[in-house]
């Protein structure tokens, strides 16, 4: 009963949490124009109503018709509240299948992983809609993970520097790669940056899980927007989402450094 309790207490702050990612990737402005908004009509750029963040409730497309001009608006923020909300009840199921290294209490990891995957979340939206990875949403939570470690496990900062030696290096080498093959910049920084914070966030063992499970979403995407016309070889697929997915998956299925 308790238990059942605390999983439904778990889901609904996924909800919320999902409505906060939503409002946060809605107010990121970027260099330059996005191709789509998730915040206003594709088609006529009116602006779709505050009640359209309430979770699950825009899920059927008739709830998500544009009131001005009918267009259907992005599934994106009813999929990235779904996401999340499905997401912390299964971080909790997986913490206690494997609690880790029990330096830290079960709570306290549930807490940082669920921070974890709200601001991956974060990414995953602003990535997809701007083609954009702030730095801000890379070194806040970067420097708040060490902080953690310092204070409270200073056993997990190997795992963190080892998962930023193994994810940060390999993409540093690929950026170092793309400049050397096509003479221009092949892979974004920002995508290192992130790489980087995957390797403190996830750690080593787990950050190969991660690095799997991104690359294969990335290659069967990539093959699959190529194969129905949508892409071109020249066309530019922003790799954090995956990146950013695959993170989150390993988070949930591979056991903790903590
Ligand atoms: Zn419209």
């Amino acid at each position: 009963m308790i238990q059942a309790l605390l999983y439904a207490a778990v889901a609904l702050a996924g909800l919320l949490a999902g409505v906060a990612v939503n409002v946060a990737a809605d107010a990121v402005a970027g260099d330059e124009e996005p191709s789509w908004r998730a915040a206003t009509c594709h088609k006529c750029g009116a602006r779709l109503p505050a009640a359209r963040l309430l979770p699950l409730v825009t899920l059927a497309g008739g709830r998500r018709a544009c009131p001005a001009c009918g267009a259907r608006s992005s599934l994106r923020r009813p999929l990235l509240s779904l996401g999340v909300a499905l997401a912390l009840p299964l971080l909790l199921a997986h913490l206690q299948e494997m609690p880790g290294s029990g330096r830290l209490p079960l709570a306290a990891v549930f807490v940082i992983d669920a921070a974890v995957i709200g601001v991956l979340a974060f990414v995953f939206a602003v990535d997809l809609e701007h083609r954009l990875i702030l730095d801000v949403s890379i070194y806040v939570p970067l420097l708040a993970l060490v902080l953690v470690a310092v204070v409270a496990d200073r056993k997990a900062l190997a795992a963190m520097l080892f998962g930023v030696i193994v994810c940060g290096g390999l993409f540093l080498l690929l950026y170092g790669l793309g400049f050397l093959l096509y003479h221009e910049e092949a892979l974004g920084f920002g995508d290192v940056k992130l790489a980087a914070l995957l390797g403190v966030a996830v750690g080593w063992p787990a950050i190969t899980t991660a690095l799997v499970l991104g690359a294969v979403a990335g290659a069967a995407v990539s093959l699959l927007l190529l194969g129905l016309g949508t892409a071109t070889r020249h066309s530019f697929i922003p790799f954090g989402i995956f990146l950013a997915a695959g993170a989150m998956v390993a988070l949930l299925v591979a056991p903790p450094f903590w």
